[in-house]
């Protein structure tokens, strides 16, 4: 079987290069040839020897994600894409300020989040780091759009595959390659300590969110596996180490779950847990599904801990509702389209 291309950052491809008699900067001109131009095919781009075009199509294929499902609301279209083994789901979203994508970066997660779709369907396979930007090619290609916004928040959990995700950042990032500013991406995580410490030493430039949702470790180890494993305070701690060797602002993702952590009280432990941190909460009403045990917070309910915040001075916002129309939680189109299988 031929390795995929998209597999590959420019440094790696590179190395392949010159290990097999190539030059340094013919990688250069595959990246540019696949990324910029978007070939098909490596006989197509012109300014490499014939001797790399057959040492290229030996080894190595360009083979975009096919579209086996589109579901299409107003401004959220719900993508269901094949893989080599399995499929994967990702999410555009029309936002006033562009195209944004979310995407996978594993088949299943095994974080077990209790009201997550995503979290029943046990991760069989992490993507590699050219199926996580092909997540983002296959869109752009296919709707004829360019993505302007990726956020790394869909089946999966990022830095449960940390060094292919690392890698599809790069390729991501690359002025030869995707060319996305990296302060365009955002990673999200279910709060795993030691990653976010490494992550904060790659001094790169992408946006981190943490999937918090709870105020105290009684509350999230309800909802959150990964919370007996890492406590609030450890988590808090490796925020505070992120901020300090970023100095970028952190994103705080909290789902509203009906009577579970939409209270006053809720709100006001929350205020005083981010008391003082360069941080902003994302509050997201919850897209209930048939199997959930979960109900999502009431509007009220949610513009009451909105204000506690505010008052609190705590940057808050509530995330615009999309895609709920569509099966719009991570894990829901494919759950659905394996049944029907
Ligand atoms: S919320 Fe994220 S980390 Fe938790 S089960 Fe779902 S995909 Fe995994």
């Amino acid at each position: 079987m031929k390795n995929n291309i998209f597999d590959l950052t420019l440094e790696k491809l590179e190395e392949v290069l010159v290990s097999n008699g190539f030059k340094k900067f013919n990688a250069t001109q595959v990246f540019e040839g696949i990324y910029k131009r978007k070939v098909d095919n490596f006989d197509d781009i012109n300014n490499i020897s014939k001797n790399l075009k057959s040492f290229l199509n030996e080894n190595y294929e360009i083979k975009y994600l096919s579209v086996l499902e589109c579901l299409k609301s107003k401004d959220t279209n719900k993508y269901l894409l094949e893989t080599n083994e399995s499929s994967i789901e990702c999410v555009l979203m029309k936002q006033y300020y562009g195209n944004s994508l979310c995407i996978s970066t594993q088949v299943g997660c095994n974080m077990g989040c209790a009201f997550c779709e995503s979290g029943k369907l046990k991760c069989v396979k992490n993507l590699t780091p050219g199926e996580i930007v092909l997540q983002v090619l296959t869109i752009e290609k296919y709707g004829n759009i360019r993505i302007d916004n990726v956020v790394i928040m869909g089946i999966g959990e990022p830095f449960d595959n940390y060094d292919n995700l690392i890698d599809a950042l790069n390729i991501l990032v690359c002025p030869k390659g995707i060319d996305l500013g990296s302060r365009k991406i955002t990673v999200s995580t279910c709060g795993i300590i030691p990653k976010i410490h490494a992550f904060a030493d790659l001094h790169i430039q992408v946006n981190l969110a943490i999937s918090l949702h709870a105020p105290t470790d009684k509350i999230r180890n309800k909802l959150m596996p990964i919370s007996k494993v890492y406590n609030m305070n450890d988590l808090m701690k490796a925020v505070d180490y992120y901020i300090s060797k970023t100095n970028r602002r952190v994103t705080m993702e909290y789902i509203m779950l009906d009577g579970i952590n939409d209270s006053e009280e809720c709100a006001q432990l929350l205020s005083k847990l981010l008391k003082g941190k360069l941080v902003y909460v994302n509050l997201i009403p919850y897209n209930s599904t048939s199997s959930s045990e979960f109900k999502r917070a009431s509007k009220n309910k949610i513009e009451k801990f909105y204000d506690i915040l505010k008052k609190n001075g705590i940057n808050v916002v509530t995330r615009k509702e999309m895609g709920k129309d569509i099966k719009g939680a991570c894990g829901q189109l494919k759950a659905s389209y394996d049944n029907k299988q």
